[in-house]
């Protein structure tokens, strides 16, 4: 049997981070393997995130916002100046393209396309390891990071604190210079909040011709596929003036859970005798429950797993954030979910009360508590107290949609 240092299970947004990571030649002592199951190529989906200075994929960005606009649902325009921060757009394909010439000119990574049918206790000469059952063969590595799904966790999870955040968006060119000097809008409240959920619409331009226009939703299910049509074409209609003249050359269409489900404790019980089994990526339970971002807590966790790796003793490859933003997050969620008060008023009070970069290092887990006091002072406080109470005292009744 094939037997690794350490084996990289699933190679999408986290999978690729770590591999590419590790590519690099101060851990070429290392015999690693990517498996993934689907050829990934093409712009399977677009990555936006918001932060300071360079990233490891600067160099990659489809386009990056300094300046861009909130729209509230009546309309008020709040101007959002993001420095220190950067929003910044990163398409899949170039992403995917980028790591994997970097893993092929790493002698000790090798990639294994193949799909993962489940993980299992083995042995090795040094003791316990970690058997990947794959469709055609079996490999074996005392250390296993999996992004690929944990049967039934994302059903477990709706069971508790629930959103799913779906969108569609079409990334589009007119023909008229319609984005010139248009500022990007982070979120535009200006569209029918469906049964009384956050419903937004995203616009990214990235020249005068050309810009990433999403509709989203934050409801406990997502829509079909056709019902997007009409309300984002009736926003690009009424708030960009797109009626025709222009071409869709990439549809989004996709969806992110928003749940604070414990997802490294269900790996934990899946498989309680492999503490080597260490779970990355939106199944490491590394999208914000409040926001659905997760690429920068993939890439946070990256390097944090980075710096263990050179531990040899005691190493914890768990995600950290401290806890207090759990509370946050399942308070904003909560509020969200129960709808009492509505998302986009929410959304609205925070961006208009706050200066832009605080917020942002709010919504990052970056902030410092007096920060935080301030934020939670300038927003809805009954409504926030009564959730972070209810969420302290485990109340389980959330309606479920
Ligand atoms: C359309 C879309 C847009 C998003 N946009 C943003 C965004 O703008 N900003 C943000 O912060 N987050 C965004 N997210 C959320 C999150 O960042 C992404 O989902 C991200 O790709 C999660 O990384 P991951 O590695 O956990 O999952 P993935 O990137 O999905 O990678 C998992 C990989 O595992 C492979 N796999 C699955 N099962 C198996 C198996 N049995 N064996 C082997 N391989 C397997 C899959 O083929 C896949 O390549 C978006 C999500 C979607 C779906």
């Amino acid at each position: 049997m094939e037997r690794y240092d350490l084996l990289i299970a699933g190679g999408g947004a986290a999978g690729l981070s770590l591999a590419y990571r590790l590519a690099a030649s101060q851990w070429s002592g290392l015999r690693i393997a990517v498996i993934e199951a689907e050829v990934k190529e093409g712009n399977d989906r677009t990555w936006c995130f918001w932060e300071q200075g360079e990233g490891p994929f600067e160099g990659l960005l489809a386009h990056r916002w300094d300046r861009m606009d909130f729209y509230g649902y009546h309309g008020k325009q709040v101007s959002l100046d993001l420095q220190p921060y950067a929003y910044k757009m990163l398409r899949s394909g170039d992403f995917y393209a980028h790591c994997h010439k970097a893993l092929d000119l790493a002698p000790h990574i090798h990639r294994i396309q193949d799909r993962v049918r489940g993980y299992e206790k083995g042995t090795g000469s040094e003791g316990t390891e970690i058997l990947v059952h794959m469709q055609q063969k079996t490999v074996q590595a005392p250390l296993v990071f999996a992004s690929t799904p944990l049967e039934g966790a994302l059903d477990e999870a709706r069971h508790g604190l629930w959103l799913n955040q779906h969108f569609k968006g079409y990334y589009l060119a007119s023909e008229e210079p319609l984005f010139e000097g248009l500022t990007a809008r982070l979120m535009d409240f200006r569209v029918e909040q469906v049964d009384g959920y956050p419903c937004f619409v995203y616009v990214l331009p990235t020249d005068a011709h050309h810009a990433l226009v999403e509709y989203t939703v934050f409801s406990p299910d997502a829509w079909t596929n056709a019902a997007y049509d009409a309300p984002l074409h009736r926003y690009m209609e009424e708030n960009l003036g797109l009626r025709d003249h222009f071409q869709v050359l990439h549809t989004e269409y996709g969806q992110i859970p928003m749940t604070d489900y414990d997802f490294v404790g269900a790996w934990r019980r899946r498989y309680p005798d492999l503490p080597g089994l260490v779970p990355i990526g939106t199944m490491g339970g590394l999208g914000r429950p409040s926001t659905g971002y997760t690429f920068t807590n993939i890439q946070r966790h990256c390097e944090l797993i980075l710096q263990e790796l050179t531990k040899t003793r005691k190493a914890d490859f768990g995600a950290r954030m401290p806890s207090r933003f759990k509370h946050y997050d399942r308070t904003l969620l909560r509020v969200l979910v129960e709808r009492k008060y509505p998302g986009h008023a929410l959304f609205e009070r925070l961006f208009d009360r706050n200066p832009t970069a605080l917020l942002l290092a709010f919504l990052d887990g970056q902030s410092r508590f007096g920060q935080e006091i301030t934020i939670m002072n300038r927003s809805p406080r009954p409504v926030m107290m009564s959730a972070m109470i209810r969420n302290m005292l485990g109340n389980a009744s959330v309606p479920k949609g």
